[in-house]
């Protein structure tokens, strides 16, 4: 049997024991007569399984549910200790279920199958690193004044709304529910309509892992569902990744109650070549920077900034290692799988149509693959503008946009003239001016010398449009807790 059919059928099953399944509750219902949207393996074009696409009726059992787990402090409640050994039993429970949870993560997202399991060891880094803040999140006693006990009391934020994308599905799930867990937050979870399965067998593993009923929904559907959610006015916080279009409307539904907000949007990444970088790193490095999920990724180094020096030697050297990245079904362990959708397909060989007619070249690649699923070639474009709309706008494809520039200064220019700041990569041997760039780059994330290193124990998040606030490392405390301030007269 081959990887491809092995995978399928793992997937296969468990999208037919959550056929148009939701979580509620702890409880595993199928609304018979709701609406269904199928989810469709992006490798096969086969229907792998449908899900229910709730009312808003429906969204409001799952917030009720959540606000009553929240009421009665059935998680909140309990000990910092008995908290820390159910997150830490999902990186077991994880660890259990590997092959299954890598299979959805295939087979629904259309993700490689080598990149599934790295961002599954990351899910289990995340469980176990997040099962340590129970017993750490503390209060403070900012001074002590003369007959006054004063406290700073960190508290749950409430029910939190979390939104979630296609692009990382396990993963994604699981950097919205560990940390809102953590602080002892109820979760109402969506996942993408393209993708629900990994996120209804998680809830299903969070019920085993002694997770008390109703603190994780689980709930399907697509925008209006998702709306639903963010617009109820029992939701107190809103986690969301995705586009900058749904954000708005986020932004908007919010207001209504003034829920806390963290927003992890696009981005329009920078690699920035100097000529004294180690090219036989970088160029390999450039590459998967912007070709990683097939270029379907927030933090996609998708603009490489190259000094002009060196430009034709890095380009040539970039369509020669282009080959390298063979482009094939998920589960063949390809290092490039296919596009999520025949739509999102179309949009990105509209984008390498638009960039001929704004001058650019296509170096290597630029069209579709003629096979079953939605592929297009790895696709370098050169003579590209710093203000061409390829430069500026987000594609999420595996398109790589080659910019030249002159100096120091032009490179920080061309890096930082856009709306987004997820991530920027720079390659230079020298420590001076890597410096000078970690510092002038607007950027949420600045690597040098390397790219593409998860870390949940760093802030994630963006500048400008790419979000609002900051997910992981200690900012994750503030997103999810209220801070109480207690004055106490004792004489
Ligand atoms: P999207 O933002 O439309 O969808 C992401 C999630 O938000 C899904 O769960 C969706 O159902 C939900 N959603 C959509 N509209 C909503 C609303 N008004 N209220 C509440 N929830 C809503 O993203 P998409 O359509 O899947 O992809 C479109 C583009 O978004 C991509 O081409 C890419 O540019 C960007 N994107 C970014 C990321 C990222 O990681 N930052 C991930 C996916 C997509």
């Amino acid at each position: 049997m081959s990887t491809q059919t092995s995978l399928e059928d793992v997937a296969r099953r468990t999208a037919a024991k959550f056929d148009g399944s939701f979580l509620i509750n702890g409880k595993l219902n199928a609304v018979g007569s709701s609406a269904r949207i199928e989810s469709i393996d992006p490798s096969t074009e086969e229907i792998i399984g449908s899900q229910s696409e709730l009312s808003a009726d429906d969204v409001g059992q799952a917030v009720d549910a959540a606000t009553a787990a929240l009421e009665d402090h059935r998680w909140s409640g309990q000990e910092p200790k008995a908290r820390e050994q159910v997150l830490r039993s999902m990186a077991d429970l994880f660890a259990k279920n590997r092959e299954e949870l890598i299979a959805l993560d295939v087979i629904d997202s259309g993700k490689p199958l080598w990149q599934a399991e790295a961002e599954f060891d990351v899910c289990v880094s995340c469980w176990n690193h997040y099962s340590g803040w129970p017993t750490k999140i503390d209060g403070r006693v900012p001074q002590q004044r003369p007959g006054l006990h004063t406290q700073v009391r960190r508290e749950p934020v409430g029910v939190c709304g979390a939104v979630i994308p296609w692009n990382a599905p396990n993963l994604m799930a699981v950097w919205k529910l560990a940390p809102a867990l953590a602080c002892g937050n109820p979760v109402v979870l969506k996942p993408a309509e393209q993708t629900p399965f990994g996120a209804l067998r998680i809830g299903e593993l969070l019920l085993e892992a002694g997770l008390p009923d109703g603190v994780v929904n689980v709930i399907t559907g697509g925008p209006e569902t998702g709306a639903a959610l963010v617009g109820h006015p029992g939701v107190k916080k809103i986690a969301f990744t995705g586009s900058v279009s749904a954000a708005r409307k986020i932004v908007e539904a919010s207001s209504n109650n003034l829920a806390r907000l963290t927003l992890e949007l696009g981005g329009k990444s920078p690699t920035v070549i100097f000529e004294d970088a180690d090219l036989e790193r970088a160029v390999p490095a450039a590459l998967m920077g912007g070709f990683i999920n097939s270029g379907q990724a927030c933090a996609a180094g998708t603009r490489v900034l190259v000094q002009k020096t060196i430009a034709k030697q890095f380009t040539e050297a970039l369509v020669a290692a282009c080959p390298g990245f063979p482009v094939g079904p998920a589960a063949e362990g390809q290092m490039l799988g296919p596009i999520i959708s025949r739509d999102q397909k179309a949009n990105i060989l509209r984008y390498v149509s638009l960039a001929q007619s704004e001058g650019a070249h296509v170096a290597s690649g630029g069209g579709e693959i003629d096979r079953r699923g939605f592929f297009v070639e790895p696709t370098i474009l050169t003579n590209v503008k710093p203000k061409d709309r390829v430069a500026q706008e987000e594609i999420f494809g595996p398109v790589l946009s080659v910019i030249e520039f002159d100096t120091e200064a032009d490179a920080i220019r061309i890096a930082n003239d856009t709306e987004y700041g997820l991530s920027a990569s720079v390659w230079t041997q020298q420590v001076s001016r890597a410096m000078r760039l970690t510092e002038a780059i607007r950027s949420g994330v600045i690597y040098v010398n390397t790219i593409h290193e998860l870390d949940e124990t760093l802030p994630f998040g963006g500048y400008g449009k790419s979000g609002v606030g900051r997910e992981h490392g200690d900012a994750f405390i503030d997103a999810y807790t209220e801070q109480k301030s207690v004055v106490i007269r004792y004489v």
